[in-house]
């Protein structure tokens, strides 16, 4: 039994998401959009993180408070299109730090290939998040999260904005332990890897490159 598929369906990140999609909405509006809706993900896929109770002392009397346990969370995003949903994480877990893996896709084969691959130390003890707008093919996600893997962190998650049954599928027998957070499961992947009705290029849209 794989892990959860978490839709989430909050109004505001599915207003912003239908923003997003329209192919009108300039660079300067996707790239905004994009940074609002990292950071209401974030606070819905931290929801369940462990906790502790310390004692502290308030200006008024001592009391027991609860803390996130371990150490601090590490975000993964693949690059390049992952970076646009890092600021929106990071000005809601400022602390955290930042893992890279950089990896592109084989236009011919679709198959993802590693180039850059740059963790925090102490991954046994943080908790990873990993970014990537779409999941599409899935295979980008699959290799990320196994390279991932090899560093050994506490747990791991997988966001996306957008996904399709094909990339869920796909990510869920490559690694059924790890959940999937995602503001969309869209009907289907087209011939040529993209998402449909997704949203285009989200690299492109978020840097202006097309
Ligand atoms: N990557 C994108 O940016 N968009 C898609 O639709 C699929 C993969």
């Amino acid at each position: 039994m794989p892990a959860d598929v978490h839709v989430i369906d909050h109004p505001l990140v599915q207003h912003k998401l239908t923003l997003m999609r329209k192919k009108e909405t300039s660079t300067t509006s996707f790239r905004r959009l994009l940074n609002e809706i990292g950071l209401l993900m974030a606070y819905e896929v931290t929801r369940s993180m462990p906790m502790h109770e310390v004692t502290i002392e308030t200006p008024l009397e001592t009391m027991k408070a609860r803390l996130i346990d371990g150490k601090k969370l590490v975000f993964v995003p693949i690059l390049r299109a992952g970076t646009g949903l890092l600021d929106g994480f990071l000005s809601v877990v400022p602390g955290a730090r930042v893992g890279h893996i950089g990896l592109y896709r084989d236009p011919r084969t679709l198959v993802a290939v590693e180039y850059y691959f740059k963790m925090p130390s102490g991954m046994a003890e943080r908790d990873a998040i990993v970014l990537d707008p779409m999941l599409a093919t899935g295979h980008s996600a699959v290799a990320a999260v196994e390279r991932l893997k090899e560093t050994r962190p506490r747990s791991i998650a997988f966001v996306c904005l957008v996904s399709c049954p094909e990339g869920v599928r796909t990510f869920q027998e490559a690694h059924p332990d790890v959940p999937i957070h995602t503001a969309a499961i869209d009907r289907e992947l087209n011939d040529h890897g993209y998402i449909l009705p997704g949203l285009g290029d989200a690299g492109d849209r978020i840097f202006g490159t097309k």
